[in-house]
Formats: structure tokens, sequence, C-alpha cells
């Protein structure tokens, strides 16, 4: 491993000598030395302290309520002389603990792979170039760039620095910004060198440009971390929904299992250990012991479809309140337009152009008329691109080839100034290097604009802002026309608004452009509202940013799903409703609110402004907030969008906080809940559904595990009312192999069923509405639970009345005929449990129309059930311990028929309803 001297002496020292320390230069570091450093100081990346132990996470499995239900019932079955009962009770509960496990372990992979799919890029400087790379492979002596919103990938000595301001809160507690420079100071505190940041920090303000001292574990976050406990998980409102929902129909179990344990003490006379083996049954048949472990699973096969739709989720519970949403608070720019800016037209007074070309592709010209115009060919257009280009941020790389377009660094906003100026002809780098920026305000959302001063090679300097034109026109007072700077009168300024107006009433936006000489004697260390003042208004560059073809779409999906969508934009007004009428959002009447008019706004006020057809425009991030809360207070729940380092306590507030993963700030991506890989508005309306769809896959999943505790509790039930004259028709160890055997494939099926057509077509689940609903339940126990236990009730009797002379002769309690007669009542519900699972597949839409053999899972998990209740039939030493034995041929044409009517009896009804409901003139979606 490398070895350097101390942080503190490596900030002292001299530049020069600090680069030989650390073997690099201003140039970076060769690629070759950087991967050889990757593998002698190991990736950058930080490893919390503790975590969960696999076996610890193992063992939970088999000390649940259920599974010491279990071991204690196997003692007693051992004790009582039901040696081999006992062996197989604690078996299932063994398989249930490993299976209960595996779902964890899977759910935990999928989460896990997720974090991958998300890696942190810096901006480095090797072998001369910059280029960018993954963070984890940033090591010591990478020269890199730090930026607004970046957390700071490693521990660095500051070479280049503007106006830097570092949030260190993540390592001193201290919430206060730390301001960084080039220059060695060191204060009082532990991290208090001035040029010295550190790894895990963010840079709120400024930027600067670094050189890597330690990375990974050594850092300063390294090294407390490796000391700090993994992560608490803190328990879902689903969790802790389960979990009460698990108890409470526990306990329900237990007690009926009691008092079956009396009636049979007393009623039936059955000897004490043979009693409690037998309400053991009625326990194990209600608890819901899967439902967790499945749950769980189902949200993480849901983390990953989202992750196919571009949404990466952080955390498990959100997937369920996406599916809750009710309110999306979406930015403009890139979220619901393509971020593909294209400059269309460029203004100056007096003078229009057009340009030609789409998007990046620089292959355009500038025109005035039909005039193709150059670069020096007219002095007002050179000094507007002059600006546009020096006042700018941005790098655009060519393409590497014909399938890729060029590579953009920055936004894409200055990209398209940077192609405009490409397309005009100017020589940049000439340009570049006779005028080196002195000075720079980077483009602050707040402020909506940016600014430079620039020195040229006669040592005279030139301030240049480009930005939001509102903003900038207050700051001009004068206004160059035709080769000539004068006053700028009333008359220009409306003609300035006017043209600005009728760009974006075309929905397009525009950038004004403005300049002024700046003095000897003035202090560049002013602020930027200091030194912008007094500025010469040159013109307005014209950029049109097309929606993204799918946001029409969504945004219909989202009105037919009763998902409102608000608006939010930085842009203005104009263009902002033009957009937003052009896909769908707003009608021509909106209400639309600037930031200004929302900064006057009561919280009352602002509440019932959000319940309308409403916009926000002109908007700083910090007031997006503001909208969030308004309608969370009015009970909606919200999602919101984000992209910047002031979007964070807006991406917090919100329900579901969304960051964007292209251009969005790593303080946006960390504040968020969920992450848009491809920062598609669309990509949200799909996370939606998949939330929605997910809620639904659990209901169906519970509707089906719910539904044979009623077979499965019937035949003990006419076993204590017949008193003794109708024998048990399932065993205990029977109704542990539905509960915990042939049940457990097509129930993790239906967890992941795909969305049922019209999950868009209605409203979105109240957040108070339970899991476990009176539709469900009585579905559950009155219907399917109903419709298997006949069956299976008279599978029994129907074995006896062939073999046992049935009814003339009393009912056998043992023999041949009772062990045909069990058999068949356990095979009749696990065939009532095949069409079951086809029946809870959709709420009211036929199984036909989603396809009867679509899911896999299902399929797989019925063949499995077959498999399984063959098995126990079949092979000798499972015929002992699950009382069964072989059937006829006529008992499996039987057994074999007995799905279809269950399943058409069902379809039936769902068609039913259906009719009924479009005869009420409803949408069948309306059904809870
Ligand atoms: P949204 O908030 O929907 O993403 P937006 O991208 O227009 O929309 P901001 O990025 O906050 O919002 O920009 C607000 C305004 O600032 C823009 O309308 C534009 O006038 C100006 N602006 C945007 N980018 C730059 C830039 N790079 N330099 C100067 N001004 C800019």
């Amino acid at each position: 491993m490398t070895q350097y001297a101390t942080n503190d002496q490596l900030a002292q020292m001299p530049v020069d000598q600090f680069y030989q320390q650390m073997g690099s230069s201003p140039a970076g570091l060769p690629t070759t030395e950087a991967d050889q450093r990757l593998t002698t100081d190991g990736p950058n990346t930080i490893q919390q302290g503790k975590r969960t132990s696999n076996f610890k996470a193992f063992i939970k499995n088999f000390t649940s309520l259920m599974a010491i239900l279990l071991w204690v019932s196997g003692i007693i079955a051992i004790l009582a002389g039901m040696l081999e009962l006992g062996i197989a009770i604690w078996a299932v509960n063994v398989i249930n603990g490993v299976f209960s496990f595996w779902q964890e372990h899977a759910a935990k992979k999928a989460t896990d792979a997720l974090k991958e799919l998300l890696p942190t890029y810096t901006t480095v400087v090797r072998d001369g170039k910059t280029v960018q790379i993954n963070a984890n492979d940033l090591v010591p002596g990478d020269v890199f760039n730090i930026q607004t919103g970046n957390r700071i990938s490693a521990d660095a000595r500051i070479v280049q620095c503007e106006s830097l301001q570092v949030d260190e809160s993540a390592l001193s507690g201290e919430s206060q910004l730390v301001s960084k420079q080039v220059a060695y100071h060191k204060g009082s505190g532990k991290y208090d060198e001035a040029n010295l940041v550190y790894a895990g920090t963010i840079a709120a303000q400024g930027n600067a440009v670094a050189v890597a001292i330690q990375t990974g574990m050594k850092t300063e976050f390294g090294q407390i971390a490796a000391l700090t406990e993994g992560e608490k998980k803190v328990a879902s409102p689903l969790e802790i929904e389960l979990n009460r929902l698990t108890r409470e129909i526990s306990v329900i179990g237990m007690l009926i299992g009691v008092a079956f344990f009396i009636a049979a003490i007393l009623v039936v006379h059955t000897p004490v250990a043979k009693a409690f083996i037998f309400a053991l049954g009625m326990i194990v048949a209600f608890i819901p012991e899967g439902l967790l472990p499945t749950v769980t699973l189902s949200l993480a096969n849901g983390v990953q479809g989202m992750s196919k739709h571009h949404a990466l989720v952080k955390e498990l519970n959100s997937v369920e309140t996406l599916g809750e949403t009710t309110v999306i608070c979406s930015d403009k720019t890139g979220t619901l337009t393509q971020n593909q800016m294209t400059i269309e037209h460029i203004w100056l007074p007096g003078q229009q152009y057009d340009v030609t070309g789409e998007g990046y592709e620089n292959n355009g010209q500038i025109k005035r008329g039909n005039q193709p115009v150059a670069f020096g060919q007219n002095a007002d257009l050179d000094l507007l691109l002059r600006a546009s280009f020096l006042d700018n941020d941005t790098q655009v790389e060519a393409p590497k080839d014909a399938q890729h377009g060029p590579k953009i660094m920055g936004s894409p906003t200055e990209a398209a100034l940077q192609i405009l100026v490409a397309k005009a002809g100017m020589k940049t780098h000439e340009i570049q290097s006779t005028n080196p920026r002195v000075k720079e305000f980077g483009f602050d959302s707040n402020r909506k604009r940016m600014s430079t001063v620039n020195q040229a090679t006669d040592g005279t300097k030139t301030l240049y802002t480009k930005g939001a034109l509102d903003g900038i026109l207050a700051l001009c007072d004068t206004i160059l026309v035709q080769g000539r700077v004068r006053p700028m009168t009333d008359q220009d300024k409306t003609q300035i608004e006017q043209a600005n107006q009728a760009f974006a009433t075309q929905g397009l936006r525009s950038l004004a452009v403005a300049y002024r000489s700046v003095t000897d004697s003035e202090d560049l260390n002013q602020t930027a509202d200091q030194l912008e003042h007094h500025l010469t208004f040159i013109g307005l560059t014209v950029m049109s940013d097309p929606p993204r073809p799918e946001v029409y779409e969504a945004v219909k999906r989202c009105h037919t799903a009763d998902i409102r969508i608000i608006m939010v934009t930085g842009d203005g007004p104009t263009t902002a409703k033009s957009v937003a009428v052009k896909i769908g959002i707003n009608g021509e009447n909106v209400r639309i609110i600037t930031g200004d008019e929302l900064a006057q706004m009561s919280d009352s006020d602002l509440e019932t402004a959000v319940k309308g057809d409403v916009l926000f425009a002109r908007v700083a991030p910090e007031q997006k907030y503001r909208i969030v809360k308004a309608n969370k207070a009015n009970g909606e729940i919200v999602a919101s969008t984000g992209d910047g380092v002031n979007d964070a306590p807006a991406l917090k507030q919100a329900d579901i906080g969304i960051a964007m993963g292209q251009t969005g700030t790593d303080v946006a991506k960390e504040a968020a809940d969920m992450i848009l890989t491809d920062d598609n508005f669309a990509s949200i309306v799909a996370a939606i559904q998949e939330g929605r769809t997910v809620y639904a896959d659990i209901q169906k999943f519970l509707l089906y595990i719910l539904n044979s505790n009623v077979p499965e509790a019937v035949p003990s039930i006419l076993y204590l009312f017949s008193g003794g004259l109708i024998p048990l028709p399932l065993t205990v160890m029977q109704i542990l192999t539905v509960d915990l055997g042939t049940d457990m494939m097509p129930a993790l099926g239906l967890g992941s069923e795909k969305s049922e057509p019209g999950i868009m077509d209605q409203p979105p689940r109240p957040r108070n509405a339970h899991l476990l609903n009176r539709r469900i339940i009585l579905k559950a126990f009155a219907w399917y639970g109903l419709i298997s236990s006949v069956i299976s009730t008279a599978a029994y009797f129907l074995v006896n009345y062939r073999y046992g002379g049935w009814p003339h002769q009393a009912l056998a309690s043992s023999g041949s005929v009772y062990l045909q007669a069990t058999t068949m009542t356990l095979a009749a519900i696990v065939f009532c449990q095949i069409a079951m699972a086809e029946n809870c597949r959709t709420k009211l839409v036929s199984v036909f129309k989603i396809g009867l053999f679509s899911n896999h899972r299902i399929n797989f998990g019925i063949i499995f059930e077959v498999c399984l209740l063959a098995l126990i039939i079949y092979v000798p030493i499972l015929q002992g311990i699950f009382n069964t034995t072989g059937l006829t041929t006529l008992d499996w044409v039987v057994l074999a028929t007995i799905p279809i009517p269950v399943f058409l009896v069902e379809e039936l009804r769902k068609f039913m309803v259906r009719r009924h409901l479009s005869r009420e003139g409803k949408s069948p979606a309306a059904v809870k």
C-alpha cells in the first residue's frame, strides 16, 4: 500500500512538492499508474462496521411464534408416543424456516443488486484529459473536480478553488458551511485545514480542483464508518401492518385451537396429548406463517421490476407509498422534456437569426433570412456568441462514432450554446486562450443566471452574464443596437419582452445575454450581485426542448389513475404553460403562480391554490418545499422530483422524493427515495403502476393463503360437532401438508403476478386502507373457502359411500377406507387450490384475458404441488407419516375435474359483477 505524509504535512507543502509527494501532476495520473494504484490501494469504497450475520437471520426463522409452537408440539407428540408425528412436525418446521430464509435472502440480494446499478461518478484528469470515472476507481494522486452538489469522493488537497463552501456535517456534526481555499490555514477544530476537503462531505456551493490524498477506508470518513454499526433497519408501515395482522390472526387461531382442545376433551373424550395435537392443527391452519417473507420477496421483486423501468427505489417500503401517490410535483426541463436543447433563433434588437440543424448535430448554420451568417460578419452577433461561449462551463466532446451522439459534460443549455458557436465557425481555442477567465459565478438556479469575468490579451476585463430574461433585464441600463451602445428605453424593454413572449408562447425558452467592461480598480472578490450592474443588453438565444414522446401517454395514465401533476419549474411562465398545455397536464385556463407571487402567498392560500388546475413557474428550488408541504397538508401523498442541492429539502419533505440519475447532484440523490436512471417522467408513472401492482399482488397472495384455512378447519369442526361420529376427515399432518407444503409455491407465484388490466384506471388507494380488507376476508372465507370445503368434504363422504357402506354403516375411524377417504379430502383441497391460484390472479377481469398460463411461477407452483401430493400419496414411508394411501384411477379422474367447476364458477361471478357494474355505469376498477 502506498505510504504518504500525514494530511497536515501534505496540506502545508508547496504545491510542486505536494504533487511530487503524491507522484502526480496538474495533468493528473497516467492511466497505467492509476490502475496500478487501484490494485495496491484498493477501491475507493466504504464498508460499514457490523452487519447482521446470515446465521442470525437464519435462526430468526426458527424462533417465530409458529415455529416455537411446532417445536413444542413435536416434543409433546414424541412424549405421547407418536414419535413419527413428532419428527414429521419438526421436519415441516425446518423446511418452512429454510424456505422463509431463502425468501429473505433472495429479497436482500435483489435490493443489494440495485446499489450496483447506481454508481457515483467523479470527473478526473488522467493523462492530461478530463474524463469521468466511477468514484470507486479514484486513487490517491488523482486530480479531480468538485462541483456544487457533489459528495466529495476522497480526502483531498485543493489546488484550485472558486468560492467553495462545504457541508462537513457528515463528519463533524457541524451544520454550518465551511469555506475552503487554496492556501493552507489551520483552525482549531479537527477538520479545519482550509485547503483540505474530506470524503463524505458535500460541496454546497462553488467548485474546485483537488488532488486525492486518501481514498476508501483510509479516509477520515472511512475510519469512522469502520467503527459504527451497520444501518439500523426501521420497520416500514407495511411490515408493521403485516406483523399486526400475523399477530391478530395468530391470536384468533390460538383461541379457536384452545376452544377445540377443550371441546375435544369434553365432548369427544379425546386423550389430552391427542387433543393437543388436534388443536395444534387448527392453530397452524390459521397462522399465516409465510406472510412476511413472501411479502418482502414480492416487494423486492417489485423493486427489481421498477429498476427495469429505470426507477431505482432505495427502500422496499417506498414501493408501497408509490402505489398510494396522489400528486406528482414535477420539474419540467429534462423530466417532462428531453433536455435536448437546440438553439432555434438568435434575437438581437432589430435583427433575428434562425439556426438550422437538429439537436447536438453541429452541421447546421446560422441564417438571416436565406443568407448564412458566420462568426466575424456581424459585430453584435459575434459578441453574443463570444459571451455564450466564454460564460459557459460545459464541454461537448465530439461523438466517438456515428452511433453515438456527442458527450456532454455539464448542462444541456450550455451545450446548445457550444454547438451554436461551432455552427457559426468560431475559433473556440483561440478565443479561449486569448480571453482567460479571471472570475466566475457559476449558474445558480436561485439567481437563474451565470457570470464570468474574462481578461483579454490587452488586459481589458469584461463581465459576461447570461440567464433568465427578467433578472438580467433589471440589471441592464444600456443596450447594444447595430454596433452602438445606447441607454435602454422603456420602448426597448417592451420590444425585448414582446419578442421573448412570442417565443415562449411556442414553448421555446430564451436566455438573455449581457456584458459590461470591468475596470482595473474593481475588486473581483465582490459578490456576484455587487459586480452585476450597469449591464449592456446584447440579445436572446432562443432554444427548443421538445417534450419526451412517452410523456403524453404517461400524463393520460396519471389522469385515469386520479393522480394530479403539478409542474414546478424554474423556467418562465409562458414557456411553462405552453409545454404543460401541449402535453396535457393543464388546461388553457391554468392558474400560473410565479415564484414572486408564491413568496407573497400565505400557507393557507397556497393550500387552496394547489387543489386547482395550477402550475408554478420561475420558482426557486427552495420554494418547491412549500408546494410539497401544502399538498401534504391537504392530505395528498406527494411524489416530487428534484436534481439540485437546493431541491434536497423538498425531496425529503415529499412522501416519495425522486432524484434524477443523469443530471441530479449527489445531494439530491441522497435525499431522494427513488432515483430515475433516465430522468424521465414516464418512469415515475411506470413505478407507480408497479407499486400498485405489488400491493395488489400481496392482497392476492393473502386471499389465496387464507381461503385454504376454511377447508382445513371444516373437517375438525365436523369431528367435534358430530361428537366424534365423523372421524377426522383431515389429519394434523395433512393440514401441515397443505399449509406449509403444497400452498407455498403457487402463493409465491401470486406474489409476482403482472399488472392487472385497469390497475391505472382506478384512484389511488387511501393511505389508511387496510391490506386485509372486508372484501378479501369475505371472499376468502365465505366464497373461496366455502367452495373448497364443500368439495373436499364431499370427496371424503364419497369415498366412504363407495367403500364403507356409509350411510347405513358408521364411518370408519381407521383402516384402508378411512385412509383413502382422508387422502381424498387432502387431494381435493389441493386440486381446489389449483383453481383458486388462478381465481386469485384477478379481481374482476377474466383470467382468460390475462392468459390462463401466463404466470409461469404459478404454472410451476401447480406442477410442484401435484408432484408433492403424489409423493405423499405413493411413497410408502411418507404414507405412514401423512396417513395416506394410493388412490384409484376413478379418484384421480374425479380430482382432475375439480378445478374446472371451481374456476368456472368464479369466472361466472366475475362476469356477473362486471355486467352489473357496467349497467350501473361504473368501472370494474372502482371495486376495492
Ligand atoms: P426545471 O426547473 O423545470 O428543471 P429549468 O431547467 O428551466 O426548469 P432551472 O435550471 O432552475 O430551471 O433554470 C431556470 C432558468 O435559469 C432558465 O429558465 C434559464 O433562463 C436560466 N438558466 C438555465 N440554465 C442556465 C445556465 N446554464 N446559465 C445561465 N442561465 C441558465
